[in-house]
This record gives structure tokens, C-alpha cells and sequence, in this order.
């Protein structure tokens, strides 16, 4: 196995030389299964964990390893090794944490293009490609739009126009897993060994997509020894795959399950009409509902801007901004449990220097 195909690049040659960890080799997550991980080298593929110091210097699960990182990696023989650090990310996705907690987990790291995938029937919406985009664009990925199951509607060329009026400049194009429609542009997007990852909602093919890209001969379970150290084996599947004709797929659980993880800032990405408007209102902070000299409402008025694009892009601020109070709460908590922890161990030490408390 070549580091080039699996997207290895010369900043990232830097990036590993400095951290000088002698004995060491670079690999790239290609599984994550609980707190262990399969890891591809250029030895091949070895089941991994972290060390301790890594586990205890995180300060949360962004930290950690994800699929699609780049590690520090110290084989151990017999296919065992040891993640000594993380190398810094390109673009990183994230969701919020099953539950109340709003905690962002790493769902996938270095992906380059998004392929953000709709169906031509009833999962086709504008505003939920726009959903899509939006996290994509907080990622830090590039999105292409891609409208599958083209094979079922003749007119598709209306369904492309209608997602590129949304698709704030990203590529969009109509694809079919059935007959070929669209893989080799699909492809051509991951040449040069880029990083690809689908989301969209269930049904709309992108399993099919993936493995139509993948053909019939890639492995997608892989064996690897039994975590436990008893010697069995057993498999795991594969969350990062090579393609047969260069390019890399990851396809992991938590990117089928994306949820908003958004930061406020990132709505003027995926809206970047309304945010050329806004620079126009009176005020800075103009939240375009009832300001007087509100360029957003004008434009709305006179007609410039669609009510159903004006109507999605309030009720996204809405939930941004639910999320956002809900992760204010959740700092909060975490600072108030740290100052009691260290006026707990102050009180420790001025007891155990001068007998008292
Ligand atoms: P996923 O949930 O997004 O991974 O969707 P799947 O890949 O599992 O596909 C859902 C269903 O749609 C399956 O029954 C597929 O056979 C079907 N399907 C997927 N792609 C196409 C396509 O391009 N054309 C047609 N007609 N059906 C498709
Ligand atoms: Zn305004």
C-alpha cells in the first residue's frame, strides 16, 4: 500500500516530519470501532489503539482520531500498533451527539468533496439540498450536488436547474447507480487520491452510488485480530476505500446519521444572496425581521427574493440559533464543573501544607 493513493501529500510530509517521533510511520484511519481503529500504512493494515497520554491530553473528542485522519503511528508487530497523535486536519465533519448533550463528535476528517446526494423523485427539495450544503460548507469540504436515479425522470435537466439556482456555485449533476449516468464525473472529482464522502437522506442511492464507483472487486471487510488480544479474528468493515482507479471513498455510520452542527457563520455560505443583500442593511446586526432600512425585507418585497428562500433561511437561523444556546448551557456546566474540581484540589494542598482548610 502507497501513501499516495491513499491521499498522502507533501504538507503533510511536513506536518509528520515535525513531530519527530522516532520509531514512528504515518497511516490513515481506515475504521473506527469503539475506542479502536484500523489503520493503513504503508506495512499494510494493522488494528490500532491510542496511547493513554493521547486519551488523557484530549481535551474532548474532537481530539481523537476519526476515519479519514492522518496518525502518528508506532507498529508494534503483528499487525498491532499504537496512534501517538493526530496530524492536523484538512477539513473535519462533525455531528452532534446522539441525545440531549450538544458535545460536536468527528464523524470523518480530510474529506475533500462532499457529494451531497438527492434522488429525481420524492426526495428532491431545494431546501434540503440546502441543509446539506450548509454542513458540508462547515466542514470545510468542497460540495457537488448530486441528483441520482436520473434513469426514472426524463426531464432530469429541470431538476439540475432548479438545485443549481441553490447550489451557491457548486457542481451539479444527475447521476444513476442503475445505468452509469454521471459515475465518471463522479470519479473525475476524486482524481489526484481526493477524499470523497456522500450524505443525504436514506433511499436516495448512495450506497449504490459508492459501490458502482467501487466495482465489483473491492473488499469492503477487511480481517483484523481480534481487539481483545486473544488471538481470534474477526472482521470489521472498512470505512475508508480505495477506488480501482485511484481516489478514496469514505463511507462511515455517523455520516449517514448527520445532523445540523452548524455555527452561525456558515449560514452566509450556503446563502450567499442574502448575505450580499444584508451588507446593505442600516443596521450591522440587522436580523432582517422588522429593522426599518432592511435591504433583505426590501428585496423580498420588491420581489428580488423568493419568500420560500427568505422563509428557509429564518427557520435554519432559528435552529442555529436553539443549537448554539444549547452549547452556551453545556460550556457553562463543563467551566463550573473545572473550578470545582480545582478549588477542590487548591483546598487539598493548603490542607496537606498547613493542616487546615
Ligand atoms: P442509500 O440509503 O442512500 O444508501 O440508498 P441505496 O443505495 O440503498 O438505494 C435505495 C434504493 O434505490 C435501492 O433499492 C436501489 O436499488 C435504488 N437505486 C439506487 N440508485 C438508483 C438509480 O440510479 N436508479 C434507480 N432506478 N434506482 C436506484
Ligand atoms: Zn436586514
Amino acid at each position: 500500500m502507497n501513501l499516495q493513493c491513499l491521499g498522502w501529500t507533501p504538507s503533510l510530509a511536513t506536518d509528520f516530519t515535525s513531530t519527530g517521533l522516532p520509531g514512528c510511520i504515518a497511516g490513515r484511519v481506515a475504521a473506527e470501532h469503539r475506542d479502536r481503529y484500523v489503520v493503513l500504512s504503508e506495512q499494510g493494515e494493522a488494528a490500532a489503539e491510542i496511547t493513554g497520554r493521547l486519551r488523557y491530553a484530549a481535551a474532548s473528542r474532537l481530539e481523537l482520531p476519526t476515519v479519514g485522519d492522518w496518525v502518528v503511528l508506532q507498529p508494534c508487530g503483528d499487525g498491532f500498533a499504537v496512534i501517538h497523535s493526530v496530524l492536523p486536519r484538512r477539513t473535519l465533519f462533525l455531528r452532534k451527539v446522539p441525545g440531549e448533550l450538544t458535545e460536536p463528535q468527528p464523524v470523518s476528517a480530510n474529506v475533500d468533496v462532499v457529494f451531497v446526494v438527492t434522488d429525481s423523485e420524492a426526495d428532491f427539495s431545494p431546501r434540503r439540498i440546502e441543509r446539506y450544503l450548509l454542513l458540508t460548507r462547515e466542514s470545510g469540504a468542497e460540495p457537488a450536488i448530486v441528483i441520482n436515479k436520473a434513469d426514472l425522470r426524463p426531464q432530469i435537466e429541470e431538476l439540475v436547474r432548479s438545485a443549481s439556482a441553490v447550489s451557491g456555485g457548486a457542481r451539479v449533476l444527475a447521476a444513476s447507480a442503475q445505468d452509469g449516468t454521471g459515475l465518471g464525473e463522479m470519479a473525475s472529482l476524486l482524481e489526484g487520491a481526493r477524499t470523497g464522502a456522500f450524505i443525504g437522506s436514506s433511499g436516495v442511492g448512495k450506497s449504490s452510488l459508492i459501490n458502482a464507483l467501487l466495482g465489483e472487486t473491492t473488499l469492503r471487510t477487511t480481517a483484523v485480530r481480534e481487539w481483545d488480544g486473544k488471538g481470534r479474528h474477526t472482521t470489521t468493515s472498512r470505512q475508508l476505500l480505495v477506488l480501482p482507479g485511484g481516489g478514496i471513498v469514505i463511507d462511515t455510520p455517523g455520516m449517514r446519521e448527520v445532523q445540523l452542527w452548524a455555527e452561525e457563520e456558515s449560514l452566509g455560505a450556503a446563502f450567499p444572496d442574502i448575505e450580499e443583500l444584508a451588507a446593505g442593511c442600516r443596521f450591522s446586526d440587522c436580523r432582517h425581521q422588522e429593522e426599518p432600512g432592511c435591504a433583505v425585507l426590501l428585496a423580498l418585497e420588491n420581489g428580488e427574493l423568493a419568500q420560500d428562500r427568505y422563509e428557509s433561511y429564518r427557520k435554519l437561523c432559528r435552529e442555529l440559533k436553539f443549537l448554539a444556546g444549547r452549547q452556551d448551557v453545556r460550556l457553562r456546566q463543563a467551566e463550573q464543573a473545572r473550578w470545582k474540581s480545582i478549588s477542590k484540589s487548591v483546598k487539598h494542598v493548603m490542607k496537606a501544607k498547613y493542616g487546615h482548610n
